[in-house]
């Protein structure tokens, strides 16, 4: 992917009782995950066929039990201390919808003449969808963005937030980019996440989250979500360092882990916070193997999943 690295702000730090309410649901997430694994194992290394991961299935659901303010329950966390102890229970999302876009699709390769279609992005025309990149050892991106965004979907479900999916291994290909956006605006999602990783030079390591840039033309018009994107991949960006200890990109973004584009019609088209991230970068050998391992990627799929929930609790 094309370096168009800006530098940016320096982080600014949350309020001590932001952070309060981040750790508990931190602990919300962390168990809601070791339920999942219980009842969810993925499938093992390496890369799994589409089909392998029961395409249609239901998600786990969320855990049992666990009565949200119950007198039975255990301890209240800390946060309710602070006198804002609401909203940090497993239904901490309930009525927030998220949208989740797995990039690409696995079967693109089999479609190259349906995605090479060209879109409409507001700034520009460009190709439908792409194949996206694989690791020297052949796991796809497509693959790998399907498992996260699925391993997300579970974890924000248990959360109590409605999740829409752009694709879930159910198309012969795509979506087409324009439709990615369209599907988080149709949902009218509080957020929406592009799930990535990229295919730059081995050497190039770490995440990096791409905010959409102000785009004004045709039927783009991102100045209303500038700003709340912003936030968003800010959290994003600092929750997925925390859960995956993967650093900042060291190639693009000046070690904010933050970038700005105005070429990427899932952005231009969004009328709703968006942002994609770049998990890694696949053709390093070294992101490959984080990549490559489904036990990094559940911490990925937390990362992500913190981000979505700093932001929306915020
Ligand atoms: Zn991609």
């Amino acid at each position: 992917m094309s370096n168009n690295g800006s530098t940016f702000p320096p982080y600014r730090r949350r309020p001590r009782g932001a952070l309060l309410i981040t750790l508990a649901l931190l602990a919300v997430v962390a168990a809601a995950g070791a339920g999942a694994r219980l009842l969810w194992h993925p499938p093992g290394g390496n890369p799994s066929p589409t089909g392998a991961a029961a395409p249609g299935s239901p998600s786990p659901g969320t855990p049992a039990a666990e009565p949200p303010g119950g007198g039975t329950a255990p301890a209240p966390s800390p946060t309710s201390q602070t006198g804002r102890g609401t909203g940090t229970t497993p239904a901490g999302l309930r009525g927030k919808t998220i949208l989740l876009d797995p990039g690409h699709n696995p079967h693109n390769a089999d479609h190259t003449q349906q995605i090479a279609r060209l879109v409409d992005i507001g700034n520009d025309r460009k190709e439908c969808d792409t194949t996206g990149t694989a690791t020297n050892g052949g796991y796809a991106e497509a693959a790998f963005t399907l498992d996260v965004v699925r391993r997300a979907r579970t974890l924000l479900e248990a959360a109590g937030a409605k999740v829409v999916l752009t694709q879930d291994g159910d198309r012969p290909y795509g979506p087409c980019v324009d439709e990615r956006a369209a599907a988080g605006n149709a949902a009218h999602a509080d957020a929406a996440v592009s799930v990535h990783a990229d295919g730059s030079a081995p050497g190039n390591r770490g995440f990096h989250v791409i905010l959409p840039d102000r785009v004004t033309a045709g039927a783009a018009d991102t100045a209303p979500i500038t700003g709340p994107s912003r936030e968003l991949g800010e959290r994003l960006a600092a929750d997925f360092a925390a859960a995956t200890g993967s650093a900042r990109s060291n190639y693009l973004g000046h070690g904010t882990g933050l970038d700005v584009r105005a070429d990427l019609g899932g952005l231009n088209l969004s009328t709703v916070p968006k942002v994609f991230i770049e998990c890694g970068n696949m053709r390093d050998p070294r992101d490959a193997a984080q990549l490559t391992d489904p036990a990094w990627r559940e911490k990925a799929a937390r990362g992500i999943t913190k981000g979505i929930t700093d932001f929306l609790t915020r």
